[in-house]
C-alpha cells in the first residue's frame, strides 16, 4: 500500500516529534489537536528542533523548509479522512482514545491504516471498537522522538500481514529501526525497562543504595548513559507508575508489584523533572539528590 499522507491525532511531546520525522522523511502531515495552544506550541517546537538540526549541519535548510510547508495544523478531527495512515497520539487515556477512533472512523477511506502511540493500553482492545481490526496496529515512538532510533510495531490479534508490512516500510523510510512486539502488557521495552527501574526504587527503599550510589552503579558498572532513578525522573514517575500498575494487573504477578517509594512519590506530586523533583531536585543549578 503506497502512503503518502499521514494523520496524527494529538500534537503534544509525542504528536510533534512524530509530525517533525514523517515531514523531514517527505509525508504530508496532517496534525490535530483539541487545543489551539497545543498546535501552536508544536509547529513552535518543531521549527526550533528543525533549526537546531541546520545549525548543527544535519538537516539543509531547503529540507527543513520543505518539512515546515508539508504540515498541516487542524482542530476539526475530519480533516484527517483523507490519510493513508493515522497515528493517534493523544492522552493516555483509553475513553479518549475510543472517542477520537469513533468520531474519526466514519471519515476515513477503507483502506487507512489507523494506529495508537499508546504506551500500554492494548491494542487488541483498541482495534475491537473500531470498523477495521485487521488494519489496526500499534505504532510505539520512543521520547524524544526525532533522537530515538527505535519504533516498536505491536499486531493486535486481528492485524494482517499487509498492514504490518505498511508500516515496517513507513519506519524503514524515516531511517529509524522497528521492533516488532506482540500485544501485551507494555510490549518490549517497558516491559523491561519499567521492572529495572522499579527494582532501583526498591533498592533505594531497602537502603541498600542512596540515589546517587544507585545512579554511577548502573552507569559506570553497566554501561547505562543515564541511571535508573535519573532515567525514571526523566520519563515521569506517574508514568513509571502506570505502567508498573498496567504490568501488575495484566500479568497478576508479584514481580511486578510497583515500589511503595515509588508511589509516594507520585502521591507527594514529585513526578521528576517535569514538576523539578523526584530523585533528584531540579530546582538549582545543579540536580541534588532528595533521599
Ligand atoms: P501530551 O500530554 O504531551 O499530549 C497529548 C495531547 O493530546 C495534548 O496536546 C492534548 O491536547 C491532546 N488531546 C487530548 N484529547 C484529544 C482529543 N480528543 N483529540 C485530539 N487531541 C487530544 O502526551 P504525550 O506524552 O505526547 O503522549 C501521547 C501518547 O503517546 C500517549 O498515548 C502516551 O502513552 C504515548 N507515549 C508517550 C511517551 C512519553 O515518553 N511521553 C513515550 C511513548 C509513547
Amino acid at each position: 500500500m503506497d502512503i503518502q499522507t499521514i494523520g496524527i491525532v494529538g500534537a503534544g511531546q509525542m504528536g510533534n516529534g512524530i509530525a517533525h520525522v514523517m515531514a523531514l522523511a517527505g509525508y504530508d502531515v496532517l496534525l490535530t489537536d483539541v487545543s489551539a495552544e497545543a498546535l501552536k506550541a508544536a509547529v513552535e517546537t518543531i521549527t526550533g528542533n528543525l533549526d537546531r538540526q541546520v545549525g548543527r549541519g544535519k538537516v539543509a535548510e531547503a529540507d527543513r523548509d520543505a518539512a515546515l510547508a508539508r504540515i498541516t495544523t487542524t482542530q476539526t478531527l475530519s480533516d484527517l479522512g483523507q490519510s493513508d495512515l493515522v497515528i493517534e497520539a493523544a492522552t493516555e487515556r483509553e475513553t479518549v482514545k475510543q472517542a477520537i477512533f469513533e468520531d474519526l472512523i466514519p471519515h476515513l477511506k477503507p483502506t487507512t491504516i489507523l494506529t495508537s502511540n499508546t504506551s500500554s493500553i492494548s491494542i487488541t482492545r483498541l482495534a475491537s471498537r473500531t470498523d477495521r481490526p485487521e488494519k489496526f496496529m500499534g505504532f510505539h515512538f520512543m521520547n524524544p522522538v526525532p533522537v530515538m532510533q527505535l519504533v516498536e510495531l505491536i499486531r493486535g490479534i486481528a492485524t494482517d500481514k499487509e498492514t504490518f508490512a505498511a508500516c515496517q516500510a513507513v519506519v524503514a523510510k524515516l531511517g529509524k529501526t522497528a521492533a516488532s512486539a506482540e500485544d501485551f502488557p507494555a510490549f518490549i521495552v517497558n516491559r523491561i525497562l519499567m521492572p529495572m527501574i522499579n527494582e532501583a526504587v526498591y533498592t533505594l527503599y531497602e537502603g541498600v543504595g542512596s540515589v546517587e550510589s544507585i545512579d554511577s552503579s548502573l552507569k559506570l558498572g553497566a554501561n547505562h548513559p543515564m541511571g535508573p532513578l535519573e532515567l525514571a525522573d526523566f520519563i515521569g514517575l506517574d508514568t513509571c507508575l502506570a505502567i508498573m500498575n498496567v504490568l501488575h494487573d495484566g500479568l497478576a504477578d508479584t514481580k511486578y508489584r510497583p515500589c511503595p517509594l515509588l508511589t509516594k512519590y507520585v502521591e507527594a506530586g514529585w513526578l521528576g523533572r517535569k514538576t523539578q523533583r523526584g530523585f533528584y531536585d531540579y530546582r538549582g543549578d545543579v540536580p541534588v539528590p532528595t533521599r
